[in-house]
């Protein structure tokens, strides 16, 4: 038995490292294969996060230099506060956000973070910097405590249900047939784009970086998901520097600051009341979702009814 077991056991732990490491090579490549341009400066230093303040000085950024995306934007998002980026789509909101992970150099202009350009500090330790929930996460086909535990390897399991927990995605779990066991993934459980966020916030969590980027998934979500969600957002972003990509403008109303993105300029900014009583772009943005998120309700609920 001991001789059949040893080669079994063997074989599981290089079964679970070759795993580990296609991961990290999957993570290298989606980051490299992309933008091979992309290299530390010649003695690049660690980035060193004081506050957590980010500043965009009038950067200007195209994919093509046939078409610019972003023309000139400048904008802060103080040590600790929430700064959310609104307007339609393929304004450049996103772009935003890549732009600070540093996926993409800007064209010109600068980002910087806590005085430090990003372009002159390694790109190791600027993303270690920043905690991205991306629109779509990735789900390994594994346990929901994996994915969980991927926002940092050595965390506990106590620390993985904490995060679970904040990130309001504990429940949910809890019913599920195997509990933090349960395989998620093609031939487990699925998960909604809803879920699969909360799993994000729930690595993030782990993580604890000082600054946050929120690329919100932009399909529309029921109310109950989308407040759940908003809860998640706030617990997470309280005390660290907060950058928000919002397509719902409900998830967003508290945010410190609202700016709205039209064609790669500033259209409006400040807080949700300033934006909503100066009746422009926002508002009508505002007016036009509440409608249709009235209309999704009303529908769901003759959907009960019958
Ligand atoms: P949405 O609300 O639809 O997500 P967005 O405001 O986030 O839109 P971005 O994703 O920032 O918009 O894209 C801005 C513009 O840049 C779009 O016109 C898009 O087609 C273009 N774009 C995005 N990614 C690339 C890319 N990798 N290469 C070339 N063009 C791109």
């Amino acid at each position: 038995m001991i001789q059949l077991y040893q080669p079994l056991n063997f074989m599981g732990m290089v079964y679970r490292e070759i795993k580990q490491a296609v991961i990290d090579i999957e993570k290298m490549f989606s980051v490299l294969s992309r933008h091979p341009e992309i290299k530390d400066v010649p003695g690049a230093t660690p980035l060193i996060v004081t506050s957590g303040n980010v500043r965009f000085d009038d950067v200007q950024f195209a994919y093509d230099p046939e078409r610019p995306i972003l023309k000139g934007l400048s904008f802060e998002v103080p040590a600790g506060k929430t700064v959310a980026i609104v307007g339609p789509s393929g304004a450049g909101k996103s772009t935003i956000s890549r732009l600070l992970f540093r996926l993409y150099d800007v064209s010109s202009g600068r980002i910087m973070i806590d005085g430090q350009d990003i372009r002159q500090v390694t790109q190791a330790s600027l993303r270690a910097s920043i905690g991205m929930v991306p629109q779509d996460t990735v789900l390994f086909n594994d346990t929901i405590r994996y994915n969980i535990r991927y926002g940092r390897w050595d965390a506990t399991d106590a620390e993985v249900e904490e995060a679970a927990r904040l990130a309001q995605i504990d429940p949910f779990i809890r019913m599920s047939p195997k509990g933090y066991e349960t395989q998620v993934g093609e031939r487990g459980l699925k998960l909604s784009g809803g879920e699969k966020q909360r799993v994000a916030i729930a690595r993030t969590v782990l993580k604890a970086p000082p600054i946050l980027v929120l690329d919100e998934a932009t399909s529309a979500l029921d109310s109950h998901t989308e407040h759940e969600i908003q809860e998640a957002l706030e617990r997470v972003s309280r005390n660290r520097t907060s950058l928000v990509i919002a397509h719902r403008l409900s998830t967003i109303v508290g945010a410190d600051e609202i700016i709205v993105l039209d064609q790669g300029k500033i259209a409006e900014r400040g807080t949700h009341a300033v934006l909503l009583a100066s009746g422009g772009l926002y508002a009508s943005m505002w007016n036009r979702q509440r409608e249709a998120q009235e209309a999704r309700e009303r529908l769901a609920r003759i959907a009960d009814d019958n």
